[in-house]
C-alpha cells in the first residue's frame, strides 16, 4: 500500500507523481504526494512542488533534514475545500522524531500554476507530542513493540 494511505500500490499512486510520470490532479492528490515524497526523502519532489511564496518560507535545506530526521508514520486527511481557490486540505501527517510521536495539524492551501498544484502555505495548529515507551506498540503499525521496531 502507498504511504499516503491509499488503497493502492506506490508505483500506481503517489510514486507515479513523484517519478513524474503523471501530474496531480487536484490539491487533495499533489498533498498526498507530498506526505509521500517525506516518507521516501523525496527532496526534489518537495521543492519542485512548492510555490515561490512556500520556498521562501521553507529552505530546500531545512525541508532535507526534516524529511531525514522524522520518521512519518500516518497521514490523515481532516478537511478539505477543493472547490475554493486557493484549494485547501487540511491533515494530520504523525511522525517518530526523537523517541516521540510528533504530528504536525496543517491547513494548508494550494495553488494552481501553468497546469502543475504547488503547495502554497499553511497554518500550523497546536498538537500533542507524545513520548513512547519501549513497549509501547509501535505507532507505524507493524504491530511490533516499539522497542523491537522504529525505536532509536
Ligand atoms: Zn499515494
Ligand atoms: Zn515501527
Amino acid at each position: 500500500m502507498c504511504y499516503c494511505g491509499s488503497e493502492k500500490q506506490y508505483v500506481d499512486c503517489c510514486g507515479s507523481f513523484i517519478d513524474g510520470s503523471e501530474l496531480p490532479g487536484d490539491a487533495l492528490t499533489l498533498m498526498k504526494s507530498r506526505y509521500s515524497a517525506f516518507c521516501t526523502q523525496a527532496i526534489g519532489y518537495l521543492v519542485a512542488t512548492c510555490s515561490v511564496t512556500a520556498l521562501k518560507n521553507n529552505q530546500a535545506e531545512d525541508v532535507a533534514e526534516f524529511a531525514e530526521a522524522a520518521k512519518f508514520t500516518k497521514l490523515e486527511i481532516i478537511d478539505t475545500d477543493l472547490s475554493a481557490y486557493p484549494a485547501e486540505v487540511e491533515f494530520k501527517a504523525y511522525y517518530l522524531f526523537a523517541n516521540s510521536l510528533c504530528c504536525i495539524h496543517e491547513r494548508s492551501t494550494f495553488i494552481q500554476q501553468d497546469g502543475h498544484w504547488l503547495y502554497d502555505a499553511g497554518t500550523l495548529m497546536p498538537a500533542p507530542e507524545r513520548k513512547l515507551s519501549r513497549n509501547d506498540a509501535c505507532p507505524c503499525g507493524s504491530e511490533k513493540k516499539f522497542k523491537k521496531c522504529c525505536s532509536s
